[in-house]
């Protein structure tokens, strides 16, 4: 899968986080990540928290660096992640 661009966008509809299925509302700076897979391309959206989470754990999430998530994955599998980048953004 390659990374076609990764950047801040303010959200012009409202999208659903691919982290943690929590909804950005419109208007949001959101981390969008726009990927190539053999003639597909995908967007998907971070939230701010599962944006920092990874900043911060992307050597336990991803240490291959192969970015193929499950939508969903850093609620089901990483909640004290979240929950930890939410106390630090207070
Ligand atoms: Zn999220």
């Amino acid at each position: 899968m390659d990374t076609l661009s990764a950047k801040i966008v303010k959200t012009r509809k409202v999208h659903t986080c691919w982290g943690c299925r929590k909804t950005i509302p419109l208007g949001t700076p959101t981390m969008t990540v726009t990927t190539a897979d053999g003639g597909m391309i995908s967007t998907v959206r971070w939230c701010c928290l599962c944006d920092k989470v990874w900043e911060k754990h992307w050597r336990d999430i991803d240490p291959f660096g192969d970015c193929d998530f499950p939508f969903g994955f850093i609620a089901d599998e990483y909640p004290d992640y979240l929950s930890e980048a939410a106390k630090e953004q207070k």
